[in-house]
């Protein structure tokens, strides 16, 4: 496997439930993929993915194309990784959209302040020249968060006072990236409102006041979610897709959650590209997502 991500995702609940398997040589039969499939439901696959991943295999198992439970666990293996490879399509910063705009969307707690700190040093790292909106304006602590993460790392942060209209800062951030010629603007926005149908008007206008400067922008529209928090991540895409078309995600906290199985769930029903992948608090912890990496540090 690649480095970290085993060493990171160890003891989570996939690797929990399917490792006894691998270690006291099965026999090949029903009750095989009876535990199969109860690993995968508890580590929150999801009831759909799960079945059609169990039926392909209970078929395949009857045709005879294995000739032991290793080779029944191998095909597994590469199911898991066939279902993934699919979003595995890494967020490519179009140099030649300047700025290159990320707007990015999730629920308070999942991680999404601490995301954009790790994403713009990488991409300050990879020499583009960067600038972050504080667009979490509902929350004041959010707004300060991102100021003194700025100032720390030598990054612009747009910012305007407490309660400000948040589409009023991504405008004037977009406005002040294209004259400062920044490569990549990345926008926060707020995790909660009073009500939820304020939350996504709110990112709605935000898109369309963005898009007034720049029909194109934003250009992607990178929702992060949190991997422990198991099918609640299906409904919150499902009302963030909705309001404001999520093109990608970012799932974090995959380390020591039981409950990581969800990415599975989420490419099967959405087919959103993922993005990254949070094994962890360190800035380096931030992956790029990617399926064989991610199914390896899962099996046992
Ligand atoms: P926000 O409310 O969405 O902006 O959440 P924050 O960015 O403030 O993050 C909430 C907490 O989650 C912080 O303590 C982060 O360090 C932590 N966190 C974020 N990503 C990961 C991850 O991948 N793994 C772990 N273990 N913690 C994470």
């Amino acid at each position: 496997g690649k480095p970290g991500w085993r060493e990171r995702l160890r003891g989570s609940g996939f690797s929990r439930g399917l490792g006894g398997l691998f270690s006291r040589n099965p026999k090949l039969d029903d009750d095989l993929l009876d535990e199969i499939e109860t690993a995968l439901i508890t580590a929150d696959v999801g009831v759909t993915a799960t079945t059609g991943l169990v039926e392909h295999l209970r078929k395949r198992m009857k045709a005879r194309e294995f000739a032991d439970a290793r080779a029944l666990l191998a095909a597994l293996r590469a199911e898991l990784v066939a279902l993934l490879e699919p979003v595995a399509k890494p967020l490519v910063i179009d140099t030649a959209t300047r700025p290159f705009v990320i707007l990015t969307v999730g629920v308070n707690g999942v991680g999404k302040t601490t995301t954009i700190g790790k994403l713009a040093r990488r991409y300050k790292d990879e020499g583009h020249g960067l600038m972050l909106a504080a667009g979490d304006t509902f929350r004041a602590a959010a707004v300060a968060q991102l100021q003194a993460w700025g100032e720390r790392n030598g990054v612009a942060v747009v910012a305007q006072g407490q309660n400000a209209d948040a589409a009023s800062v991504a405008f004037d951030a977009l406005q002040a990236a294209k004259a400062r010629g920044v490569d990549v603007l990345i926008a926060d926005t707020a995790g909660r409102l009073h009500t939820q149908q304020g939350l996504m008007a709110e990112l709605g206008k935000i898109k369309r006041v963005l898009g007034k400067l720049d029909p194109t922008a934003p250009h992607e529209v990178l929702m992060v979610i949190d991997g422990t928090t198991g099918q609640n991540a299906l409904s919150q895409l499902r009302q963030f897709h909705a309001a404001a078309g999520v093109t990608g995600l970012v799932v974090t906290k995959l380390d020591g959650s039981a409950k990581g199985g969800v990415v599975f769930a989420l490419a099967r029903e959405f087919g959103i590209p993922i993005r990254y992948a949070g094994i962890g608090e360190r800035p380096e912890d931030l992956r790029v997502f990617d399926a064989e990496a991610f199914v390896d540090a899962l099996l046992p």
